[in-house]
């Protein structure tokens, strides 16, 4: 994503949730607000990380079953989770880890690049089912009542952060800013001018800077889920890291984007994910289901699909 040039703001540039993130704020000069949304970055990420140990998402995962007290944000979230493993019949799947943990999509070290057993998959699938994660929101609980299930928010948690920062700059009295977690961009306002924010939606694969289409919008999160960003190559076939939930390997539907656009990140975020697992045809069809959210589906010939709200 890249936002359309303009003239003064200032900016931070930071490394959280396994990605870059930064935060650009047009119409105040006052640093600490930065200094304040990377330090939400980094309390956000220690909260909810699966991998970092002592998170909530790890206390869950290493609970042996007992429950496990989180805090309500960590509540709020796996409870959003929930809604959209349900509403998407587990194509979006919080409860995944299990199957993620076998892959490794980022290491630098082709070594790692290697599909996982099959039996190993079949086995780690046994322990995906989210109905397994019981939240207990009055008392901020969570009980696992499968202890082999594990708990990954990676493809809500960069949504649902955003929507934070972003209430805390707008607190601050940020009326103008755009954060970008990796891939998911969330307006805050407009420009300082009150024009429309432009957000290029990227080419995959495509060299940085290239776009397949932009989005001009105010005050909205654009959030893409695509094959191009963590993958790896073996022969011809791409594996990435968007997995079915049915079969513990990438999905492979002829889409190589999802661009979600929508009020709030976090829906983007769930919706970006699922639609992407869903497919061309039923993602549309929950896209258009749904009020206030807009889709564009990037193939891999790179022809585009809009939902009925945007066009070309
Ligand atoms: P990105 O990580 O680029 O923002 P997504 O939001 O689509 O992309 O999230 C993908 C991540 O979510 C994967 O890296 C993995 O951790 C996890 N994941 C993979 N497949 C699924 C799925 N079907 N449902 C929920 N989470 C998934
Ligand atoms: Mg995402
Ligand atoms: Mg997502």
């Amino acid at each position: 994503y890249q936002a359309a040039s303009s003239s003064d703001y200032i900016d931070r540039t930071s490394f959280y949730f396994d990605t870059v993130i930064n935060v650009r704020i047009y119409d105040n000069q006052d640093e600490s607000i930065l200094d304040g949304c990377m330090e939400l970055a980094a309390y956000y990420d220690n909260l909810l990380s699966a991998s970092k140990e002592d998170s909530d998402i790890w206390k869950i995962n290493n609970s042996a079953g007992a429950p496990v007290k989180v805090s309500p944000e960590t509540i709020s979230l796996l409870d959003t989770a929930l809604y959209y493993a349900k509403l998407t019949d587990g194509a979006f799947n919080p409860a995944l880890y299990s199957v993620i943990s076998l892959w490794d999509f980022t290491s630098d070290d082709e070594k790692d690049h290697v599909v996982p057993d099959d039996a190993d998959i079949q086995k780690a699938l046994e322990h995906t089912d989210y109905n397994t994660i019981v939240v207990d929101k009055d008392n901020s609980i969570v009980t696992l009542t499968d202890p082999d299930v594990k708990i990954e928010l990676g493809a809500i948690a960069k949504g649902f952060i955003a929507d934070k920062l972003k209430e805390y700059l707008v607190q601050q009295g940020v009326r103008s800013a755009i954060i970008n977690l990796g891939g998911n961009a969330l307006l805050v306002g407009s420009k300082p001018d009150n024009t429309s924010f432009t957000v290029g939606v990227e080419k995959p694969f495509g060299n940085a800077g290239d776009y397949v289409t932009t989005v001009s919008t105010v005050d909205k999160s654009v959030v893409t889920s695509g094959v191009y960003e963590r993958y790896f190559k073996i022969d011809d076939t791409i594996y990435h890291h968007i997995l079915d939930p049915k079969t513990g390997y990438p999905v492979n539907n002829g889409l190589y984007s999802v661009t979600i656009l929508s009020s709030n990140s976090v829906d983007g975020d769930a919706l970006s994910t699922a639609c992407f697992v869903l497919g061309p045809s039923k993602g549309m069809e929950l896209i258009e289901s749904l009020d206030s959210v807009e889709a564009a589906f990037v193939y891999s010939d790179y022809s585009i699909t809009y939902s009925s709200g945007l066009t070309k």
